[in-house]
Formats: structure tokens, C-alpha cells, sequence
């Protein structure tokens, strides 16, 4: 069968691979030059060189997103640095680290051995993951995070160094307005998983190299044929036929709309609209978004001592708006890829800010330079840090949605005959990652499979 695949982000792609392993030939149209969406190599014209448009990390329990990988003979392992779960303030104050034990132990005396939390934060810490765990990872409808937390006893210090920075990474959304829920289903699958599923995954190759790079070229080769990406080609229309579905002036079979949710709604609100199309709709207009800033800074030497991964206290009102720092001369240590031209000689440190809106009222340059002021603040442990001689400040708007309670997501199969949607913002049961995104795509291409095989 002839399927179309409309936006080539993590969703799309993840749908076009299956429904080529089904045996279709698949043409997948992109709006932008490059794919991948919002998680894709990018040219900083201030350092001049290839960075990602933001720093990702996955988790051990995203086994979707590395099954992937494998299926088109990736090794997760060498994509990878990938080390147990470590939240370690840059200061040294906090540290949190899971031990190489199974399943709960290696939680358990990661807690008990924590820096930075008092007896009490740490009974009270087992005590409501215990509780969540007992009730099946299931919290009362409607409630956020933070009322969660309040509920649950947890100490200032425990929600500042422990509870905040996993929700802010893993829902971008702040501990007042997320949805416990969601944040139940992740705790779920990582804390709640093997020792692994909490390991964090920190590429060490761009994210296009990560797999969508590979995909292009699995796309183009072999049976079924020929499949195609055209990238750079904005889909305007979709249209119902008795046959299928016409994207633009191309006749498929079906189709899968990956497109991120407003421009989904821009292609499925000019379809017809029955009543169930109409709550469709209000369902893809109903997210609010929230961004989130990532700082490359670029250092005249590399800075061996600190790890790959840090917490940063941050301070809005002195414009000390990190949340986390990356070292990439700690990733690479120990990869065996070659890197992306001028990507890992560069010194890279990484600085990420999530629920980045408060940010975008300040001047650029002023905050990068109060966020290097944090950073030498909160690292002296590790020697001085060497000279930033260029940085580049990525804003996406439009990261996540915002990850509330209440949220009704739409799910994959559609109103509209013949065509299904696919995206982070569908019925994943996770928050906008990678994961939900790969889930998301695809279940769309089984239910799309399923139904043109029926008689
Ligand atoms: C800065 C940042 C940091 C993040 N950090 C993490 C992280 O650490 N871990 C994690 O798991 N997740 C993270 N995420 C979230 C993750 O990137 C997203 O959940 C995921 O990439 C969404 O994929 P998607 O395919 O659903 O949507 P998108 O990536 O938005 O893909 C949609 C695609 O459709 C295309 N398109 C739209 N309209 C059309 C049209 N009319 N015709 C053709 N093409 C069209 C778009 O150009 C786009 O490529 C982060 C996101 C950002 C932005």
C-alpha cells in the first residue's frame, strides 16, 4: 500500500520505519530541511559549528526509542554515555546516586546514602515512592505535582534538589502546574523499573546522527519501493477520497499526520467536520506550550573535572537561570564514535533551562553573561573554568506542551477515514519525550496496518 507520512520528527520517522517493515512504501514529507523536528541537528552560525537544537537525555526505561535504534543495526551502547542515575549539585552540596544494586536496593541506598537530605526528607522520600508504588503508581485525579509533594511531607530541601529538577526535565512544566499523574507514569517506568530504567542516556553524536540520519537512508533502500522523503515540503492539504487520502495533489492509500498538534489542527480543521471531528479539533487546540532555553558555551581548552551532568541552583533574580549543566568533555571521554566535524573538539558545556518563560523576558546577552557569572560560582570545586570564547542561545518556543492536569489527549485513530495521527501530544500517557513520540508512532502505523488489511 501507498502511505503518506506527514513531518519527519521522532513520531514520523518512528512510523515510517514500521510501516516499511509492514511492507508498504512510504513518502514522507517534511517542512523543514532537516529532520528529526524538535530533536535535530542544527548549524550555530555564532560558533560555526553543528550542536543540537537542544540537549536531550533519555532514560534506560525509553526501550521503544532504543529498540529503534537496534532494528536498523545501531548500538545504543556506543551512541550513548550512559551511567546510573546521579543528581549531583554543581556545588557539591546535593548528591544523589543509584547503586549498583538490583531493583529496589539500588534506589533505596541511593536515598539512604544521599547528600544534602536530612533523615526525616529521606524517610519521607521512601515513604511516598513506597505509597505510589503500593497504590499501583496511580494519584488522585486532577492533582498537581506540587500538591502531591505538600501532601506526601516532602521537605523544602527534597522538592528543591530531588523532586524539582526530575519534573522540570522530564514534564517541563513546574511543580505547581504538573500533572502528578504523568509524573506517577515516568517515576513508574524508571524508578519504579529495573536498576537500568533509570540509567541516564546521554548522546555522545548529534541527534540526527542518533538515528534519524540512519532512517534516510533505510527509507531509500531495498523493497518495498521506492519509498521517499521529501524534505522542505509543507504539506497544505489533506483531503478525504473514496480511495483514500489526497495530501497536496498525491493520492495515497493512507495516512499518518506527524505533524506537531497547531499544524495538525491547520490540516484536519479543513476536512470535513462531523461532531466527533469537531471534539477532535478542541482536543489539538487545547495545549498550552512552554519553552525551554539551552546555552552552548564554547571554552578555549577542555575542563576535565567536572562530570557529564550537573544541577544548578538557580536564582531568577539574578538572571542565574541554570537548571542543569552538561559537560561534553565528559560525555566523549569514553565514546568510541567519530565525532560530528567540529562537535566534540569544541569544549562544549551545555547549559539547559527548562520551563524557560521567565527567560525570554531578559536581554540574550546580559543573562548568558549572569548565567557564566553561576556557573564559575557554583563549580569552584573543580578548579577554574576555562575562558568561553563564543556561546549560542537556542530558544524553542514551542518545547512541550504544558503537561497539566486534566489534559484530554486525542488518540492515534481519527474521525477521518484513512488517516491517523501520530506526536508526542497524542494519548501517550507520557509527557512531550522521545519516547511518547516513538510510542506514538508507532502505534499508528500498527492501527494503520491492521485496518488496510481488513477486507
Ligand atoms: C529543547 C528541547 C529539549 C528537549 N529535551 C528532551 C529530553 O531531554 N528528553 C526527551 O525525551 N524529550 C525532550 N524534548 C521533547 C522531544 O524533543 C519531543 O517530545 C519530540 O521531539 C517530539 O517529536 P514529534 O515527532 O512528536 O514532534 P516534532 O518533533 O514537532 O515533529 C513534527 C514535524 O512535523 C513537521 N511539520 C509540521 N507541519 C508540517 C506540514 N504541514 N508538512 C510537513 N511537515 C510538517 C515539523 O517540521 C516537524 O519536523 C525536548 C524538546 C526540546 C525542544
Amino acid at each position: 500500500m501507498k502511505v503518506a507520512v506527514v513531518g519527519a520528527g521522532w513520531a514520523g520517522l518512528a512510523a515510517a520505519q514500521r510501516l516499511k517493515r509492514h511492507g508498504h512504501a512510504v513518502t514522507v514529507f517534511e517542512a523543514a530541511h532537516t529532520v528529526g523536528g524538535r530533536a535535530r541537528r542544527v548549524h550555530s552560525p555564532a560558533l560555526n559549528i553543528h550542536i543540537d537544537n537542544g540537549q536531550h537525555i533519555l532514560l534506560g526505561a525509553y526501550t521503544e526509542t532504543l529498540d529503534l535504534m537496534r532494528e536498523l543495526d545501531l548500538d545504543p551502547a556506543t551512541l550513548f554515555h550512559r551511567e546510573r542515575l546521579s543528581l549531583e549539585s554543581a556545588d557539591g552540596r546535593f548528591k544523589l546516586r543509584a547503586a549498583a544494586l538490583p531493583a529496589p536496593l539500588h534506589l533505596l541506598a541511593a536515598i539512604a546514602g544521599a547528600r544534602g537530605l536530612g533523615l526525616r526528607d529521606k524517610w519521607r522520600l521512601i515513604a511516598i515512592t513506597s505509597k505510589l508504588q503500593g497504590s499501583g503508581w496511580r494519584v488522585e485525579k486532577g492533582l498537581t505535582v506540587a500538591s502531591w509533594l505538600y501532601r506526601g511531607g516532602q521537605s523544602p530541601q527534597a522538592m528543591r534538589n530531588f523532586w524539582q529538577p526530575l519534573c522540570l526535565a522530564a514534564l517541563n512544566t513546574s511543580l505547581e502546574q504538573a500533572c502528578a499523574q504523568l509524573f506517577a507514569h515516568v517515576l513508574r517506568d524508571s524508578l519504579g523499573g529495573t536498576r537500568h530504567a533509570s540509567d541516564v542516556l546521554i548522546p555522545n553524536v548529534d541527534l540526527s546522527r542518533l538515528w534519524p540520519d540512519r532512517l534516510e537512508a533505510y527509507l531509500m533502500e531495498g523493497d518495498p519501493g521506492p519509498s521517499r522523503l521529501h524534505r522542505g515540503r509543507s504539506v497544505r492539504k489533506l483531503a478525504c477520497a473514496a480511495a483514500g487520502v489526497k495530501v497536496d495533489d498525491m493520492m495515497f492509500d493512507a495516512a499518518v499526520l506527524a505533524a506537531n498538534a497547531p499544524a495538525a489542527h491547520k490540516l484536519l480543521e479543513r476536512l470535513d467536520p462531523s461532531a466527533e471531528g469537531k471534539q477532535y479539533l478542541a482536543a489539538l487546540s487545547a495545549f498550552a506550550y512552554i519553552p525551554i532555553a539551552t546555552i552552548t558555551l564554547q571554552l578555549a581548552s577542555p575542563w576535565a573535572p567536572p562530570p557529564a551532568m550537573l544541577l544548578l541552583h538557580d536564582e531568577p533574580a539574578r538572571l542565574h537561570f541554570g537548571q542543569w549543566l552538561f559537560n561534553r568533555h565528559s560525555v566523549y571521554k569514553h565514546s568510541t564514535q567519530t565525532p560530528t566535524a567540529g562537535y566534540a573538539d569544541a569544549c562544549l558545556l551545555h547549559v539547559v533551562v527548562s520551563d524557560a518563560g521567565a527567560m525570554q523576558e531578559h536581554d540574550r546577552e546580559l543573562m548568558v553573561t549572569a548565567v557564566i557569572e553561576q556557573i564559575r560560582e557554583q563549580t569552584g570545586r573543580f578548579g577554574p573554568m576555562p575562558a568561553v570564547i563564543g556561546h549560542s542561545l537556542i530558544v524553542e518556543k514551542r518545547a512541550t506542551f504544558a503537561a497539566v492536569p486534566g489534559l484530554v489527549r486525542p488518540g492515534n485513530a481519527t474521525p477521518w477515514p484513512n488517516i491517523w495521527t501520530a506526536g508526542d501530544w497524542t494519548d501517550t500517557g507520557y509527557p512531550a519525550v522521545l519516547e511518547g513520540a516513538v510510542r506514538s508512532g508507532r502505534r499508528a502505523a500498527d492501527l494503520l496496518h491492521r485496518a488496510l488489511a481488513l477486507p
